[in-house]
């Protein structure tokens, strides 16, 4: 069984085939630049050479046709058909709280994810307009949405409601969603399985982070918070987000800074973080190349970035009362030593102890934690395709 997911954006869209039986990737690629002048096709089949196709691809249907001639080419295609095609799923941003689990697309199903976007208005209509243009090129074949929100909707009140007075919930849908739910999900169920064990008695702390960064606490498999909120700005220091700010920062820099609103937001998302801090870049290999060269600001940002993950991960083995395992993925957390150590350094008095030898490794499932830890740190590389695959699967077999 092969499943086709799919990750539209408004000018991009990201796709692999997985084979289901192996759980194997046999194509994936990209399209580039869609309405955009210089817009291209990049297709990898599995043990081939990257194909690039430059053409005008003036919209996402013509983009998944140009996908479904790549994956049946007779040169670079892995299927002779498209009707080897048993399902395909779709990466969905907001399902706020309509959905708490993946789900068997219907015309009820598009309408909520529609209620969405004024939720996600960058992301929502996007992922729409690939689910449109598969349906209408595929209308036979069996679609699921699987929602970056949806593992988080197990959140209590205590932990999704914010401060505010009651009706900007209930009036407004105000509160905390938390993102990157495909990720959290998975490696938190690929550690219980890499260590046999049932996920429903672990407690456990899992780190994304990536240009967008966020936590979240896992316990018995149910995610009972996360870092990020009504928006992916809350939470963590990131890349170029600000992460938790006070609220009243927004109303005094746009006066000191003369910034509209939409300025000051874009600000916020784009100028911020540890690229906003150390004025030198969003990556941390610049950061740290940076700060072995003296630079002061990039040490400061790397510094802030991880306290504030130190500080997450304290406060959610206190929300559960104990932690069982912290697991690290995403860019950074699956390729810096560094950064996962600074981030537990201080918490040796959880019984979290490193294992300098092993917390050397780059994007390998390892555990980096020494035999004496009492709390498991392992890396486990995160795998939201398969995921989406996996989900997709479970509902159309
Ligand atoms: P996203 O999917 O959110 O765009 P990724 O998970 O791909 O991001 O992470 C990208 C980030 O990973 C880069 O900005 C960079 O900071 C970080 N990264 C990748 N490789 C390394 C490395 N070897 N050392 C430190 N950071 C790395």
């Amino acid at each position: 069984m092969n499943i086709l997911v799919i990750n539209a954006g408004s000018s991009s869209l990201k796709y692999q085939m997985i084979e289901m039986t192996q759980q194997k990737v046999i194509a994936k690629g990209a399209v580039e630049r869609i309405g955009i002048d210089g817009s291209s096709l990049a297709h990898t089949p599995e043990g081939k050479d990257k194909v690039v196709i430059q053409q005008p691809i003036p919209d996402h249907k013509v983009a998944i046709q140009l996908v479904l001639s790549a994956l049946t080419d007779k040169d670079h295609g892995v299927i002779s058909s498209m009707d080897e095609i048993s399902a395909v799923g779709h990466r969905v941003v907001h399902g706020a709280e309509f959905f708490s689990d993946s789900v068997l697309i219907d015309e009820k199903v598009l309408d909520a994810i529609k209620e969405c976007c004024e939720l996600a208005p960058l992301h929502n209509p996007a992922n729409l307009m690939g689910i449109d243009a598969c349906k209408e090129i595929m209308s036979d074949t069996p679609m699921v949405a699987v929602f970056d929100t949806a593992f988080h909707q197990t959140m209590g009140k205590n932990a999704y409601l914010y401060g505010l007075a009651y009706e900007a919930y209930s009036k407004y849908r105000i509160r905390r969603y938390g993102f990157h739910g495909t990720s959290h999900k998975y490696i938190s169920q690929r550690y219980a399985e890499l260590v046999g064990k049932d996920i429903k008695d672990l407690k456990i702390i899992t780190c994304h982070l990536g240009n967008g960064s966020s936590i979240t606490a896992v316990d018995g498999g149910k995610s009972v918070d996360t870092t990020m909120g009504f928006t992916p700005l809350e939470g963590l220091v990131m890349g170029t987000r600000s992460g938790d700010i006070d609220p009243a920062i927004v109303p005094y820099l746009m006066d000191k800074m003369k910034m509209s609103l939409d300025q000051t937001i874009n600000y916020l998302n784009k100028e911020c973080g540890v690229y906003g801090i150390s004025g030198v870049s969003s990556d941390f290999r610049d950061l740290f190349a940076a700060m072995d060269s003296g630079n002061d600001r990039a040490k400061t940002a790397i510094d802030v970035f991880c306290y504030r993950i130190t500080k997450f991960i304290g406060s959610y083995a206190a929300a559960m009362g104990g932690v069982d395992a912290i697991l690290f993925t995403a860019g950074i957390g699956e390729n810096n030593g560094i950064i996962r150590e600074k981030c537990v350094e201080s918490l040796g008095f959880l019984g979290i102890k490193l294992d300098n030898e092993k917390n050397n490794t780059r994007g390998k499932e390892l555990r980096i934690s020494s035999d004496d830890s009492k709390v498991d740190v392992w890396c486990v590389p995160t795998n939201e395709e398969l995921m989406i695959a996996m989900d997709t699967f479970e509902l159309c077999k």
